[in-house]
């Protein structure tokens, strides 16, 4: 799968495979991500779970941090982690950086 890089593949630890089958069976083989619907109310997914995915990002792999998904909500998910969403993310630390530094520069000038 495209989003599966070998960089992330090599993090998974050795009995990747078992904890994916414990954290599937666990969850009922139901996917656990939860989106808003039209309505404005918030839904699980519930489709049939193949994937298992780690709720916070990088090496926890604690049963607390994976959840059961079906591709389509991994695959989103995947792709925003990746992509756009994090990028704002760190331009947005970036500006609250920048604009502090500039504060504290015109500081000693204001006084
Ligand atoms: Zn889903």
């Amino acid at each position: 799968m495209a989003w599966e890089t070998s960089d992330r593949r090599q993090r998974l630890p050795r009995n990747w495979a078992e904890i994916r089958a414990r954290v599937l069976k666990r969850d009922g083989y139901a996917c656990q991500f939860v989106w808003r619907n039209e309505r404005g109310r918030m839904e699980k997914c519930g489709k049939p779970a193949t994937e298992v995915d780690h709720i916070n990002p990088g090496d926890d792999h604690s049963p607390d941090n994976l959840r059961a998904a079906c591709s389509a909500c991994h695959a989103f998910k995947s792709s925003h982690e990746g992509g756009t969403a994090a990028r704002q993310a760190a331009a947005r630390v970036r500006r609250e950086v920048g604009s502090r530094f500039q504060r504290t520069e015109q500081h000693p000038g204001l006084l």
